[in-house]
């Protein structure tokens, strides 16, 4: 159960005590409260978790301070969609929204090597007025004997070299919790020039440890990707994790499945759950076409994969993509093989361009059938 206060309702108020004090009185329901800061507003949000069955919504919704009582199922109670729910979903960073209709594409270097590089694939990205953009500077390998990525020493001018082609939110991967704040003060350091999406990868899927620590932030909103050998279930409460330690600015990354039944993709692609992930939550949903696909292999129709599986993702309703490029894939230190190549960029955008124009020729075709 969520009991939403009223706006204006402080935490030094009256009102405010009243209804902590009426949901303290409850026998085993646990107050669990939540600041939700939007544009113009801040609203508190108190999540009850227990014995809420015994609880009366019109009892609840009749204190003063009380705006609104969502009943919610047990699952992804935080992420999740629910009846009567009309909670706002989405959110804005440094200037970016993000929310299930919005669309941004992260096309960068799956992992930071050279500072050419980096400023290569941020000058093509400013010049085909992209904003975001993908870095990994902590790279967690299969191989421990391969390269790991340049971790916090590169921060510093990758974040400045992002500044410099307007690039307002980076993907960025980490691994442990001492990232976050080497990431923090990479930023402060360098005055703030860019914004970071932390991601957690597929093999962090379910360190909950991690979650929580990441989940008690909320400087940063997180990318969070599927687990990629585990249900989606399971995947969708790891994210709950996050949300329930305070930081709902989730975004819901696909990026396939790993199954022998994936062949010929490095993983099974699994964007037709792009729908399903956002029926099922409030979050944005991003897809993941290099990691699901893993190869530069192309169709008799000369489009590749990668283009392929993106317009697939995008014609459902993705509202991100996270792509690796890289300025000269034989020369990348991670991935270089599944990497689109700058020259490739225009042409991957218009592609886009052209998926999501069907997808919202679709979605009006939809909207019309049933108001007809
Ligand atoms: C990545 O995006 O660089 C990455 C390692 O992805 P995943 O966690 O999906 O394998
Ligand atoms: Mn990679």
């Amino acid at each position: 159960m969520i009991v939403i206060l009223k706006s204006g309702v402080a935490s030094d108020s009256p009102e405010y005590r009243q209804v902590l004090d009426y949901l303290g009185n409850q026998a085993n329901i646990k107050p669990r409260i939540h600041h939700v800061t939007g544009t113009l507003q801040t609203v508190t949000e108190i999540y009850l978790i227990g014995d809420t069955a015994s609880l009366n919504k019109s009892d609840v919704e009749s204190l003063p301070g009380v705006e609104r009582v969502v009943r919610v199922s047990e699952e992804y109670r935080i992420i999740g969609r629910h009846r009567d729910d009309h909670r706002p979903v989405g959110f804005e960073y440094n200037g970016v929204r993000f929310d299930q209709d919005s669309l941004h594409v992260f096309a960068g270097l799956c992992a930071v090597d050279t500072r050419e590089h980096v400023e290569l694939m941020l000058r093509a990205l400013q010049e085909n007025g992209q904003v975001c953009t993908r870095m990994g500077a902590y790279k967690p390998r299969t191989n421990p004997y391969a390269f790991q990525g340049h971790g916090k020493s590169c921060l510093p001018w990758v974040f400045e070299l992002a500044g410099k082609y307007g690039i307002k939110v980076l993907a960025m991967e980490i691994t442990h919790d001492s990232q976050v704040d080497e990431i923090a003060a990479a930023l402060e350091q360098t005055g703030r020039p860019t914004g970071v999406m932390l991601q957690i990868g597929t093999r962090n899927t379910q360190n909950f440890e991690l979650l929580k620590i990441v989940g008690r932030q909320r400087e940063f909103p997180v990318l969070f990707k599927r687990g990629f050998g585990i249900t989606l279930e399971e995947s969708l409460n790891a994210a709950e994790y996050l949300a329930s330690e305070g930081n709902r600015n989730i975004v819901f990354a696909l990026r396939g499945m790993k199954t022998n039944m994936g062949d010929p993709h490095r993983n099974f692609v699994d964007f037709a759950h792009v729908p399903v992930v956002k029926r099922l939550t409030r979050l944005p949903v991003c897809i993941d076409p290099s990691h699901a696909v893993g190869s530069r292999e192309r169709s008799p129709d000369g489009i590749l994969d990668v283009f392929h599986v993106t317009a697939q993702g995008v014609i459902a309703g993705a509202n991100m993509i996270l792509v690796d490029f890289h300025p000269a894939p034989a020369k990348a230190l991670v991935d270089g093989p599944q990497a689109l190549t700058l020259d490739e960029l225009p042409r991957y955008l218009e592609d886009i361009a052209i998926a999501r124009e069907a997808y919202e020729k679709r979605r009006a075709l939809v909207t019309k059938s049933r108001k007809g």
